[in-house]
């Protein structure tokens, strides 16, 4: 019989070293995230103790190098981010939101003493981080967004709110995305590092949630928030400062998902095994060897796909319409194969003990943050068109 988890043997496309990290994380996930998932999802809990276990796993910001970050590939990267989504999207979703985000804005748009103040402790998990771009008004649209940061002598005075931002409650760093005065200098949307204990900052969590129930999101409010010109991150100018994070949190999507739809699988796989329907396994039945096998299908080609942005990036190549097609592509299939796994495990599919409806409500959030479904097909028709269709 075929490995039904690695149909097209996959894991020869893998490295010893790649093989090696994703067997840590998988094993971290099987002692720490799955006993607890059920309990923490229902009273919706993001599991904060879990942090410096993360940090020592060298999962923080882990394909940034130097400053105490562990310089990982991105396929290592990838292979993580999927391991950690098939316990949770929740703890995917912290691992993206404090490395692909508020870390890599420092790593790529900040001055060496904003790295060097930051980032080691960021990866060392004292120090969490959040990123705040999305508003009430302003989401898929953020170049329309209303949060002002005016220049007052030295400083940079921020008012404004932000909507749906990821640990804020729990995160001790925001970067803070806002418009400056197009007259003074610099202009356009620029990032800030604002400590989330400055007078004026206040994030209020968001629930309740049907959604990410083990995970954090937060309204903030900017209330006159005063900090020194050095918050400001030096090299981000304009929307491409947020974009060339989301662009690397999107990448990790692409490979978390399947994370999330393997786990489905394998619950639909294993309960179709022993479950005997009409006297037989449910497995025996010719309707769910083809919802089994539609599955499988979809999880491998969504391997081969992610496998393979993670090898154009690591060679440097990679584009962000390519991490489009993978956003879109693996999460879409990722929610289908997550419902149909939990209408195979029949009324028990609705409980909290199965992860198939947990990683479906979990992925109706994937499908939206990072760039919705209709944002990554905007991207790509003007891809293949030439014609932007956003507006
Ligand atoms: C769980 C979760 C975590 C998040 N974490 C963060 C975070 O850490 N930091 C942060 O800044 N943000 C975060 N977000 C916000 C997220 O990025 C936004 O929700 C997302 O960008 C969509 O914005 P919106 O919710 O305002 O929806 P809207 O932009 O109002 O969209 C509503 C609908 O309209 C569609 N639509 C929009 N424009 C078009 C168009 N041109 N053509 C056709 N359809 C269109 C959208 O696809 C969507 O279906 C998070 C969101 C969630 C749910």
């Amino acid at each position: 019989m075929a490995d039904p988890y690695d149909l097209l043997a996959i894991d020869s496309l893998l490295s010893e070293n790649e093989k090696s990290l994703r067997a840590s994380v998988r094993a971290f996930v099987d002692a720490e995230i799955r006993p607890h998932i059920a309990d923490w999802y229902e009273r919706a809990v993001f599991p904060v103790e879990l942090v410096p276990r993360l940090a020592e796993l060298g999962l923080l910001g882990m394909h940034i190098q130097g400053f105490g970050c562990a310089g990982r590939s991105a396929v290592e990267y990838g292979l993580a981010a999927a391991e950690l989504e098939a316990g949770d999207s929740g703890l995917r979703t912290f691992v993206s939101v404090q490395g692909s985000l508020a870390m890599s804005a420092i790593a790529k748009h900040g001055s060496e003493q904003q790295k060097s103040d930051w980032l080691p402790r960021m990866a060392a998990g004292k120090v969490i981080g959040c990123f705040g771009l999305t508003e009430p008004g302003s989401g898929s649209d953020p170049g329309s967004m209303s949060t002002f940061a005016r220049r007052d002598g030295n400083d940079w005075v921020i008012t404004g709110t932000k909507r749906w931002i990821g640990l804020a409650t729990i995160a001790h760093l925001a970067v803070i995305w806002a418009q400056t005065d197009a007259g003074g200098s610099p202009s356009g949307i620029r990032g800030f590092l604002v400590p989330t204990d400055t007078t004026g900052f206040t994030a209020t969590p968001i629930a309740p949630k049907l959604s990410m129930r083990a995970s954090i999101q937060c309204d903030i409010v900017l209330d006159e928030v005063r900090v020194p010109a050095d918050a400001l991150l030096p090299g981000a100018e304009g929307l491409r400062g947020p974009f060339s994070c989301l662009n690397e949190a999107r990448y990790g999507i692409a490979w978390g998902v399947l994370g999330a739809a393997r786990d489905s699988y394998r619950a639909a796989l294993e309960y179709s095994l022993t479950r005997e329907p009409f006297g037989k396994p449910l497995a025996a039945f010719q309707l769910t060897q083809q919802k089994l096998v539609d599955m499988a299908l979809e999880i491998e080609k969504g391997f081969l796909l992610a496998l393979h942005l993670g090898r154009l990036k690591d060679a440097g190549d990679l584009q962000p319409h390519q991490i489009s097609v993978g956003k879109l592509n693996n999460t879409r299939v990722a929610i289908q194969i997550a419902r149909d796994a939990r209408a195979m495990l029949g009324g028990n599919g609705i409980t909290l003990d199965f992860s198939p409806l947990r990683h479906a409500n979990n992925l109706e959030s994937v499908r939206t943050y990072e760039g919705t479904d209709e944002v990554h097909t905007l991207v790509l028709g003007q891809a293949i068109t030439g014609i932007a269709a956003f507006r």
